[in-house]
């Protein structure tokens, strides 16, 4: 049985970029007679508002899509994401990184030069440097810390082949070296996205992830935090994402364009599935 999800997180309004992911996800499920799950990841209490949940939900009924119930919340399941931390943990694969961003800019640039992934420099490995002892030390003095995969301890368990299938790109061998000693655990947060949502693509049985390419290099650690927590590797479908006349990217800040916007300025649902899949190039 085929299951799959749409998955935002209620930081902002959706916007037409949201429709037309939702709208790929939701058209597999039905072209594949499978299950459609809605997820909200709202684990970032920084950025994200119950106001706007209840937003995503009636933006998404609007339209037309039905989704299972109850709806998984992040917010509600932090001890299933703990619980996973702590295996990788006892396993010896998350070391406490202290660095603040500047700690971390300062190191890359006195190196020259440094590999950089999606989410910026690949982490230079200063806190993997230390010795036992200062990390408790530092620990035990309430100091502020992350959590990052040793991906090179990790890959040891793993073996470094794995891959996995993607419907538009093909076999991926995966690299997880392109985010390097990734964060697992925030400092404010006490988990992540990477963790978060692999967690819960495994606990929901998810066989096909259909989502934004933005997210293809994630899935490179995704991978690997599946093998190392014992969870599958479900299919990927990275789709291009929608863009403006000008080819840009739709972005959460540009207000005119949210589905709210859209509905009260009298546009029906019709008209903007009609217009993602008219802008849409895959
Ligand atoms: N919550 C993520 C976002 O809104 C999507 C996660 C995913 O589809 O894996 O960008």
């Amino acid at each position: 049985m085929t299951v799959t999800r749409f998955a935002p997180s209620p930081t902002g309004h959706l916007h037409k970029g949201h429709a037309y992911a939702a709208l790929k996800a939701w058209n597999f499920a039905l072209e594949h007679n499978g299950r459609f799950l809605l997820r909200i990841e709202d684990i970032d209490f920084n950025r994200c508002e119950q106001a706007k949940t209840e937003q995503i939900f009636d933006d998404l009924a609007w339209l037309g899509l039905k989704w299972e119930t109850p709806v998984r919340i992040q917010s509600q399941h932090l001890e299933d994401y703990h619980s996973a931390a702590d295996k990788l943990r006892n396993d010896g694969l998350l070391y406490p990184c202290f660095c603040t961003r500047k700690d971390i800019l300062r190191e890359v640039e006195e190196a020259g030069r440094a590999p950089h992934g999606s989410e910026g420099p690949v982490y230079p490995g200063i806190c993997r440097r230390l010795s036992q002892d200062e990390q408790e030390h530092r620990i035990a003095s309430g100091e502020a810390h992350a959590l990052r995969l040793d991906l090179e301890k990790a890959l040891e368990k793993t073996g470094a082949s794995m891959t996995w299938q993607d419907s538009l790109a093909g076999e991926q061998i995966a690299r997880p070296e392109v985010l390097g000693d990734a964060i697992i655990v925030r400092k404010d947060i006490g988990t992540s996205y990477h963790l978060a949502v692999v967690v819960d693509d495994g606990l929901q049985e998810i066989t096909d992830i259909v989502r934004g390419v933005d997210l293809f290099e994630s899935t490179h650690l995704h991978v690997v935090l599946q093998r190392l927590l014992g969870l599958p590797t479900p299919n990927y479908h990275h789709h291009a994402l929608l863009t403006d006349e000008k080819g840009e990217r739709l972005a959460k800040r540009n207000q005119s364009i949210t589905l709210k916007a859209l509905r009260e300025s009298g546009m029906s649902p019709a008209e903007v599935i009609g217009e993602c899949h008219l802008r849409s190039c895959e």
